[in-house]
């Protein structure tokens, strides 16, 4: 197989179309009037931004950069910055929509915002990387602020992305702002257990929803789609609850073993063999679309959109979907997971450990003082089981699934800042 043959599809969903499919169902059900509705569909702000880069050929390069902010009612906006040749205004409008419901959801001080420029990471030297992020950040500097809109990493950004925008940040507003971005390294004013958080907030939704169903982790199959940070740390945690991963896959494809793979040591693999499983051989050779319809009890998707979608939704397996990755199911596959009994844990809470611990990372920016480890994990602990269970007792009151259970509780919520605060909150 070709490395091109093994790299996910998207679905054909427009993500921005697809967060409002979902919105409208919700919106419905809370009966949310007309005004609020137009409100709170729309992004308060999106900026879009060319950014001139010197590449290492001496040849000026122009990539396109955004930043959205959906909403600002609740606090300042917060989300990642997502580096991918596959981003464009919809799908950054749709991801900082998920990040309002997503802060509303655990019940965060933030509001949605999101930002990405279209290039390809991996084929950028590090010295592009940095004059291109650098320069993304002076453009934005009119956006950004600890108090306005707080950056984190997404999709192909990391440490080290965050570091090169807290420290263009803090020259150009003349003083050290480590508070206006999350993900940062340890030693800049990062937060301990911000790496693993997202990951283990997967974990701890899973364990949550397993117990709804009765079914005991010990034992219990599971195939993870994606192996970056989501994916392997979400692996590795669920292994350690005693469940068998038996597939994972990255964008070099599918791993599969029936007896369970070695997580530590595929994250080991990995983190030899410049980020990738490319020639993993702990397990034989699948495509990222056969992992999703493996006879598995759990599905973790955690590399992208749009991955179940109605064509594959009648063939999954699993009896438990939990949504690492934003916007991995498309709307038109709803319906079908839900008639099927498949429980999905959504998105907007499967994976809100990150922005958790990122508002706890903002939050020991502030006070100047740090937390242990134990802390921050018990404290994000209790966040995401709290919101599991009023996110599964919202779609028993109103008799829907979690995802439109998660946006009644969000839009809700959001709604009534909305009208305490007017219509201009930002
Ligand atoms: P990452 O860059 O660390 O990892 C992405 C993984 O997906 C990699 O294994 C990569 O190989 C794989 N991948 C990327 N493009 C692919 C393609 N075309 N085909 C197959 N595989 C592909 O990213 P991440 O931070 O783990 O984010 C993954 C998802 O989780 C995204 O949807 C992101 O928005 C979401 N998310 C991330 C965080 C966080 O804290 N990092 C928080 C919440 C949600």
């Amino acid at each position: 197989m070709s490395q091109k043959d093994n790299v996910i599809k998207h679905g054909s969903e427009n993500p921005f179309e697809s967060m409002k499919k979902r919105f409208d169902v919700a919106a419905k059900i809370i009966g949310l009037d007309e005004s609020d509705y137009n409100v709170l569909i729309a992004p308060q702000k999106a900026v879009i931004v060319n950014i001139p880069v010197t590449m290492d050929d001496g040849k000026v390069k122009v990539f396109e950069g955004f930043r959205v902010v959906h909403n600002a009612n609740l606090g300042p906006s917060k989300g990642g910055i997502r580096y991918s040749m596959d981003v464009h205004l919809d799908e950054v409008k749709a991801l900082a929509a998920w990040m309002t419901w997503k802060c509303a959801v655990v019940g965060i001080p933030y509001g949605g915002g999101k930002g990405g420029i279209k290039c390809d990471p991996r084929s950028m030297s590090k010295g592009e990387l940095e004059r291109m992020t650098r320069a993304y950040t002076d453009l934005m500097v009119d956006v950004f602020g600890p108090d306005k809109d707080i950056p984190a990493p997404d999709m192909g950004t990391g440490q080290q992305e965050m570091a090169w925008i807290m420290d263009e940040y803090s020259k150009l507003v003349g003083k050290s702002s480590p508070a206006v971005v999350t993900g940062k390294p340890l030693v800049l004013g990062g937060s301990l257990g911000r790496v693993e958080a997202t990951g283990r907030g997967v974990m701890v939704s899973t364990r949550s929803a397993l117990s709804k169903l009765g079914i005991s982790p010990v034992g219990a199959t599971c195939a993870v789609q994606g192996f970056g940070n989501v994916g392997s740390i979400s692996a590795k945690l669920l292994a350690q609850q005693g469940m068998k991963v038996l597939a994972i896959s990255d964008v070099t494809g599918g791993y599969y073993n029936p007896e369970g793979l070695n997580i530590d040591e595929a994250i080991a693999y990995r983190d030899n063999n410049k980020g990738t499983l490319e020639g993993y051989k702990g397990g034989s050779r699948i495509t990222n679309e056969d992992l999703l319809e493996l006879d598995v009890q759990v599905l973790v998707p955690a590399a992208m959109e749009d991955q179940i979608t109605a064509e594959n939704a009648d063939k999954i397996k699993a009896k438990l979907i939990v949504e690492g990755a934003n916007g991995p199911t498309s709307s038109s596959a709803d319906d079908i997971l839900h008639k099927k009994g498949i429980l999905v844990v959504p998105d907007i809470l499967a994976n809100a450990g990150g922005v958790t611990v990122s508002y706890f990372e903002w939050v020991q920016n502030r006070l100047g003082y740090f937390w242990t480890e134990e802390r921050v994990y018990r404290r994000a602990d209790r966040v995401m089981k709290q919101a599991f269970e009023g996110v599964y007792s919202a779609s028993i009151e109103h008799n829907c699934s979690m995802r439109i259970g998660a946006y009644c509780v969000a839009i809700k919520k959001v709604a009534e800042v909305e009208k305490l605060r007017g219509k201009f909150g930002l």
